[in-house]
């Protein structure tokens, strides 16, 4: 298979370009053509010599590939199986909300991470995304798909992205460029476990967005729940996270699955209220979806509405997560693409 140009920086187009004994400018036409343009085919891009684009479509291809399915939810939540070779394919979720359209995208094939309560976990590992396979997510799911242009880009889906920092930082890279997307880095968010020598890397190469994964402040019950908390304690990761600035155009999220008789009374609040401290922060309280095999159950609505209600009376932003897509497995903690799972 030729290599992809998808996913490539404007650098590495350059060179590709030069490869081909073409002017270096034509690296940033092909930029415009596969980013801005987003075009499927090396015929479309018209400001091209003929005798350039076949030399082009004989080393490369665009990278560009459709879904293998899609499949629509009642609440106009669609998802998509993107195939990534060798019989193994992600999920990437297409979430419609009054003016905004968010694409969750997978960073790997399942994931290492092994969080007790979500269904990639329970995959293990398979292999790493390139961000041509990322872009392409991107590219072909969504308003290639005659659904609205997407606002927001979150790196939600299967997979920790920070343990594959590399080609997630290409992909921010391409989105946020003055020669890629140009999108604000406010329209990215990357949500993690708190993996710690990168988080701090994207903390600083970057401004987007940061979601972690805290679903409990009890050290010992998130070890057991999420293993990554023997490597990266939440409170090394709060530590780190209070040195940057979240009090203005940089949002941080604390994601808190609430599930029942685990971490949904007061005394779990008020460990949350002392974890955060004084950095700035909002909660997002998620209702869990059950997933087979896992012995833990949601919470209820009351018990949700009273952990709300503690946190914004100490005075932390905190908001119940509307549910979507939890009639096609596309909700929080369910992407997997083992079949029956
Ligand atoms: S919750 Fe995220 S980090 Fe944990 S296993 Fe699932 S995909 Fe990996």
């Amino acid at each position: 298979m030729l290599p992809p140009l998808i996913g490539m920086t404007l650098g590495q187009l350059e060179e590709v370009a030069l490869s081909g004994k073409m002017p270096k400018f034509v690296g940033k036409q092909l930029a415009q053509w596969l980013y801005d343009k987003r075009v499927d085919s090396f015929d479309q891009m018209a400001n091209i010599s003929k005798r350039n684009r076949e030399w082009l479509a004989e080393h490369y291809s665009i990278g560009r590939y459709a879904p293998s399915t899609r499949t629509r939810s009642a609440d106009g939540t669609v998802k998509y199986l993107f195939p990534t070779g060798e019989g193994r394919a992600v999920e990437t979720v297409y979430i419609p909300d009054r003016e905004r359209a968010t694409l969750c995208v997978s960073s790997q094939v399942g994931c290492k991470m092994n969080c007790y309560f979500c269904a990639t976990g329970k995959m293990g590992f398979k292999a790493q995304l390139t961000a041509a396979q990322i872009i392409n997510q991107i590219l072909s799911a969504g308003p290639a798909d005659g659904l609205s242009e997407l606002t927001n880009v979150v790196f939600m889906g299967m997979g920790e992205p920070l343990d594959n920092l590399r080609e997630v930082m290409k992909v921010i890279e391409i989105l946020t460029a003055p020669w890629g997307f140009a999108w604000s880095p406010k329209r990215i968010t990357v949500s993690t476990v708190g993996k710690l020598p990168e988080l701090k890397e994207l903390l600083d190469a970057t401004s987007v967005h940061i979601a972690v994964s805290v679903h409990t402040a009890d050290a010992v019950q998130r070890a057991q729940l999420m293993p990554a908390q023997k490597a990266f304690p939440v409170s090394a990761v709060m530590k780190l996270l209070s040195g940057y600035d979240f009090s203005h155009q940089r949002r941080l999220s604390l994601e808190y699955i609430v599930w029942r008789g685990v971490n949904d009374d007061i005394a779990h609040a008020e460990m949350l209220v002392k974890l955060i401290g004084s950095v700035k922060c909002r909660v997002n309280l998620i209702r869990f979806h059950a997933i087979p095999g896992v012995d833990l159950r949601p919470s209820s609505e009351e018990r949700m509405i009273m952990l709300r209600n503690y946190l914004n009376n100490h005075g932390i932003i905190a908001t119940i997560r509307a549910s979507r897509g939890e009639d096609i497995m596309a909700a929080c903690g369910m992407l997997s693409t083992k079949k029956g799972s």
